[in-house]
C-alpha cells in the first residue's frame, strides 16, 4: 500500500519535514488549509484508522503527543488548533497512509459542513 508518504518518510521524495524520529515523520502539507498545517505520519505503513492494531496503541498515543508538542513549537497551543484524521471515502481520506492533520493559526470555523 505504499504511497507518496512512504517515499517522504524514506527521504525518496521531497517534503518540508519539521520533525522525524524512528516512529513518526511530520511535514508541512503541500496544500495548506491554514497558516499551520502539519501532517503527523507514522513511519509504519498503516492505511487507515481502521487498520490500527491493538499493538499500535502506543504508536497511536505517540501521534497525539507529537501533535501536542508541534502545536506548542508552532506557537498555536494557546490560540488553539484542530486535529483531524480522515478515514476512507466519507471521511475524505485521499492518501491511504494514516495521518493526523495539525491545523491552526486562524479560527477554524465549524467542525464540519452541515448539509
Ligand atoms: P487526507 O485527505 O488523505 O486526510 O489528506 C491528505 C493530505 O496530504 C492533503 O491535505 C494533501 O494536501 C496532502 N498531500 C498529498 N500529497 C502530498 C505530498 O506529496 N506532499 C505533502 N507535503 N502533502 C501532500
Amino acid at each position: 500500500m505504499s504511497t507518496i508518504f512512504s517515499k517522504i518518510i524514506r527521504g525518496e521524495a521531497p517534503a518540508d519535514i519539521v520533525y522525524q524520529d524512528d516512529r513518526v515523520t511530520c511535514f508541512r502539507d503541500i496544500n495548506p488549509a491554514a497558516p499551520v498545517h502539519i501532517l503527523i505520519v507514522p513511519n509504519k505503513e498503516i492505511a487507515t484508522a481502521n487498520d490500527l492494531d491493538d499493538e499500535d496503541e502506543s504508536l497511536a498515543g505517540y501521534l497525539l503527543l507529537t501533535a501536542r508538542r508541534l502545536a506548542r513549537e508552532a506557537g498555536i497551543d494557546e490560540s488553539g488548533y484542530r486535529l483531524i484524521i480522515n478515514c476512507n471515502r466519507d471521511g475524505g481520506q485521499v492518501v491511504d497512509h494514516l495521518h493526523l492533520h495539525l491545523i491552526g493559526g486562524r479560527p477554524m470555523g465549524p467542525m464540519v459542513v452541515r448539509v
